[in-house]
């Protein structure tokens, strides 16, 4: 059965095969470590974990490069604001490194949390600044970086097209822009390839320019070309890095190879919250941990992640996500209903569902689309071991960890309620007493929010996370 994906280069779904062999080359846009990655950034990696599982579960092999930004990603994406590495230094009061390897360290727990697979290759962009100050030279011979008082700068009027990814009119975007054009550049859009440090920039390396950094762009460029060569099969990030990153990598490599890096381009939706932008000052930013204290496992945030096509907008509410860690449970029940039962399934049925199931994630990784089949064989009728071992085989690219369905069941029902969670209990049991029914409600809702349900029995009150 063809696997057919989306490419974001020719704008349309195209039938996959790989440039060499059976092996997949690929690379992906990492982290930036100066902070706790987030649900939205996790959204990409779930995005890129289905990748690396159905491209397997075509047969092949892969080589997967994901970088670690550590230096050099600006505040804006186009050459703006400090660094955020030095920035979140300062705020913490400890140097850049010690900030990288704190939010490195918690970037890997929570893929492991959410089950995602590591890319056979880390690449951390402050292991490769020679490389990278290979790839400038490169750019600066072969003329298409030019000096000014601020680093190296890509001269964009030099290639024959850019942009290339994203549609974008350059000249409407100029003629409304809020930002003054810096008088150095050749062109507006031309980009910083390499950043000559101010004084007070911990992060900094001699070069023929003085001590200076490397831009954003130029590590994906260099690390991607020295891992995966001069052409691979597939470059993956989110949507964001269509007008600007991915933009300026294929600049980039164009300047120094010739030739525009991957094949294709895959970019994942953002997503959004509450209907709306997710950022910091809207303090909606959530973490996986605060997921988690509201009671949603990073699983279920996985398999909320499946309720929408990679390419779609996803709206997290936290409703819909305990709905999704509900679904979960039901599907490590179901799971576990049909391991434990002995009933006949004839063999074109399971044939039949293997083929839906892999036409749907063959089909652009439509995903909304394989669980409504997972689904189908969960609640099928006939309870059978069967059907068991064909969930765990749709785990492989499910990655929920179904096979220890029971003993997450077991811990849910054995963990102590949180301190807080008590309280709250204690307080309506209060507000109860003195026969509040407002204010009893209102708590009710409050614990429902917060991964809990009350009920009231003959026999007092239960509480149970959802
Ligand atoms: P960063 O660490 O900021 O470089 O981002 C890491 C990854 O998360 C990139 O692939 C971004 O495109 C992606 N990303 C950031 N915000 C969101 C979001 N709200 N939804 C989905 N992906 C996001
Ligand atoms: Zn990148």
């Amino acid at each position: 059965m063809s696997l057919t994906l989306y490419n974001t280069l020719t704008r349309k779904k195209e039938e996959f095969t790989p440039l060499e062999g059976k092996e997949v080359r690929i690379y992906t846009c990492g982290p930036t470590v100066y902070s706790y990655a987030h649900i939205g950034n996790f959204r990409a990696y779930v995005f890129m974990d289905t990748l690396r599982r159905v491209l397997k579960a075509n047969g092949y092999t892969l080589k997967h490069v994901m970088n670690i930004t550590d230096v050099g990603h600006l505040e804006s994406d186009a050459d703006e604001g400090e660094d955020k590495m030095e920035k979140a230094a300062k705020k913490e009061n400890k140097n850049p490194y010690e900030i990288a390897a704190f939010y490195t360290d918690i970037f890997f727990r929570d893929m492991g949390r959410l089950n995602i697979e590591r890319p056979e290759i880390i690449a951390k962009a402050t292991d490769h600044i020679a490389d990278m100050l290979e790839f400038v030279k490169k750019l600066v011979e072969n003329g298409y970086a030019y000096e000014t008082s601020k680093g190296l700068y890509f001269d964009i009027s030099k290639l024959d097209h850019y942009p290339v990814l994203s549609n974008r009119n350059l000249d409407e975007q100029i003629a409304g822009a809020r930002v003054d054009v810096d008088e150095e550049k050749r062109n507006p859009y031309d980009f910083a390839v390499w950043i000559k440090a101010p004084e007070n920039h911990i992060m900094k390396w001699e070069s023929p320019w003085g001590l200076s950094y490397p831009g954003w762009h130029l590590e994906c460029s260099t690390m991607s070309r020295k891992y995966l060569g001069d052409e691979f099969d597939i470059h993956t990030g989110g949507v964001d890095h269509i007008p600007t990153h991915h933009e300026n990598e294929i600049a980039q490599s164009k300047g120094c190879t010739g030739h525009i890096p991957a094949k294709r381009w895959m970019h994942v939706e953002f997503l959004q919250v509450d209907g709306g932008k997710m950022s910091k000052s809207l303090g909606n930013t959530y973490t996986l941990d605060e997921l988690q204290k509201r009671g949603i496992e990073p699983l279920a945030y996985k398999l909320f992640c499946y309720t929408a096509h990679y390419r779609t907008k996803l709206n997290f509410t936290f409703d819909s996500a305990i709905s999704s860690q509900k679904a979960l449970n039901r599907l490590r029940e179901g799971y576990l209903f049909h391991s434990e039962n002995e009933q006949e399934v004839n063999k074109e049925t399971i044939e039949e569902y293997k083929r839906k199931f892999i036409e749907a994630v063959n089909d652009d990784l439509n995903m909304p689309l394989a669980m409504g089949i997972v689904w189908e064989v969960v609640r099928n009728e006939v309870k059978s071991k069967q059907f068991a071992d064909l969930l765990l085989e749709f785990d492989k690219i499910l990655g929920l960890d179904l096979k220890n369905a029971k003993s997450y069941l077991e811990n849910q029902k054995k963990t102590e309620l949180p301190k807080e969670i008590l309280d709250l209990v204690e307080q309506r049991k209060k507000a109860r007493e003195n026969k509040d029914w407002a204010e009893s409600d209102r708590i009710r809702e409050e614990l429902k929010e917060k991964g809990y349900v009350v009920k009231d029995t003959k026999e007092g009150m239960t509480i149970e996370s959802i």
